[in-house]
């Protein structure tokens, strides 16, 4: 098909040879009446495929593009190839929409997406099983009026979404969610929800398994760890010869009621989903008295110092953190050796609080950071067995700053000494 600027070409050209022509044969008047009537014939058909035009872009579709003649037909041919083209896209596009929603649909995991007002844009099936909603209804609705959990409001208001939020459901059955934020570009979120409830279920059975198993072990421990001491107490019982044997049967039982103390210690925070107690903790007796338990576990080995540098204290559970961190104290005195120092440190990072513990003890090795805090893992077992160690105490420590929002970071080089330090989030500091 010719271009359009030859078919325009080729009219004036034809129009302007008629025109001549007729003056040469006719004379002026007629060859300027053909002109004005041809002109205005002209126009006017341009003037009705302009009308076409404008109908059509009303409803464009590839079934009634107009045909057109002279130079609409390359006008409207080329918009039939530009509207092809666009089609082919279109069905592209809807294709990997398609395949896109197939593959979301297909996640066990829900999946939503919250605008900038934490209204629903998107979801996939499941989030509409596991939150019970329904798409075509619940579209550009605020989330806050479907799901309506006070903790999962204020877990979406907080704007901290590094710890996922636990989401019970109660309906036909019980269900458990894991809850994940995660923020993108203009504000808005991605909701994922994970249901946990098998898991969890496995979980607390062996949890329970574990604290019944610790439970029973308790009592006949008890027992015999007391006949045991009784003997050892009475004069002449046991028989120089196997005095040996009855202070590492003593050794043991201790060992193995640490054990089974850290064990229920360890199930029962566990299971606890509760939030901790939230009550002011006053920092500097806490310290005090952690102070004087150290020095009584070291028993003047070690040279163990505070520096208190702020008047923050912080809220939580007292007996846990208590535990938790007089275990990072322990294990300083434990892990360096006689005349070392231990420094205990109080003081703000930021708008964070961080308890450190620093020693100058035997260290740790680089590539056992990861693990610390993994149950009964162990740099050195026979060391940790020595002085007393369960192996689970970290993990422990881990699980009550969890609890507290806190986080727990260690520092540590081989044969230098240690630090490790709970971080304290900025909602848990109080002025004094
Ligand atoms: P354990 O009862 O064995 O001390 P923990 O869970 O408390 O168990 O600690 C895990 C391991 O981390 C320990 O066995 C030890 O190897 C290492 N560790 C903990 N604290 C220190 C420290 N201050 N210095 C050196 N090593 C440490």
């Amino acid at each position: 098909m010719l271009d359009i600027r030859w078919k325009a070409a080729l009219h004036i050209a034809a129009f302007g040879t008629i025109s001549l022509f007729l003056w040469l044969v006719g004379g002026k008047v007629v060859a300027l009446s053909f002109f004005t009537i041809t002109l205005l014939f002209y126009i006017a058909r341009q003037l009705y495929w302009l009308h076409i035009l404008h109908l059509w872009l009303k409803h464009p579709s590839l079934d009634n593009v107009p045909v057109g003649s002279g130079i609409w037909e390359v006008v409207y041919d080329t918009l039939l190839k530009y509207e092809r083209k666009n089609n082919e896209k279109q069905t592209q596009l809807n294709a990997a929409l398609d395949r896109f929603n197939t593959t979301a649909n297909a996640i066990p995991d829900g999946l939503i997406v919250l605008n900038a007002s934490n209204e629903i844009e998107w979801c996939t099936a499941n989030a509409e099983i596991h939150l019970d909603l329904n798409l075509p209804t619940d579209l550009k609705l605020p989330i806050v009026n479907l799901v309506r959990s006070s903790d999962f409001i204020a877990y979406l208001y907080n704007g901290i979404y590094e710890q996922p939020f636990r989401l019970e459901l109660s309906r036909n059955a019980k269900l458990i969610l894991e809850i994940r934020l995660i923020t993108l570009p203009n504000q808005e979120k991605l909701l994922i929800s994970r249901d946990v409830t098998q898991a969890e279920k496995l979980d607390g059975m062996r949890r329970d398994f574990i604290a019944n198993v610790s439970h029973e072990l308790r009592t006949p421990l008890t027992v015999v760890g007391g006949f045991i001491e009784t003997l050892s107490d009475i004069e002449g019982a046991i028989p120089d010869n196997i005095r040996d044997y009855f202070d590492m049967m003593q050794e043991q039982t201790t060992r193995m009621r640490r054990l089974i103390d850290d064990l229920l210690t360890l199930s029962q925070i566990e299971s606890n989903t509760h939030p901790p107690e939230d009550k002011p903790i006053n920092m500097t007796s806490l310290i005090n008295i952690m102070l004087s338990d150290a020095k009584a576990l070291s028993r003047g080995k070690h040279v163990i110092t505070t520096e208190i540098l702020t008047d923050n204290d912080i809220s939580g559970a007292a007996d846990e953190l208590q535990s938790a961190l007089s275990n990072l104290i322990s294990n300083a005195v434990r892990y360096t050796p006689e005349g070392g120092g231990i420094n205990i440190i109080w003081q703000t990072r930021g708008d964070q609080a961080m308890f450190s513990v620093c020693d100058n003890g035997i260290g740790i090795e680089a590539q056992h950071m990861e693990r610390l805090t993994e149950r009964f893992y162990r740099v050195d077992r026979s060391r940790s067995r020595e002085t007393g160690g369960t192996g689970l105490g970290l993990s422990i420590v881990k699980h009550i700053l969890t609890r507290h929002q806190a986080k727990l970071e260690i520092s540590s080089e081989l044969g230098k000494g240690s630090q490790f330090s709970a971080i304290f989030p900025k909602s848990r500091l109080l002025r004094r």
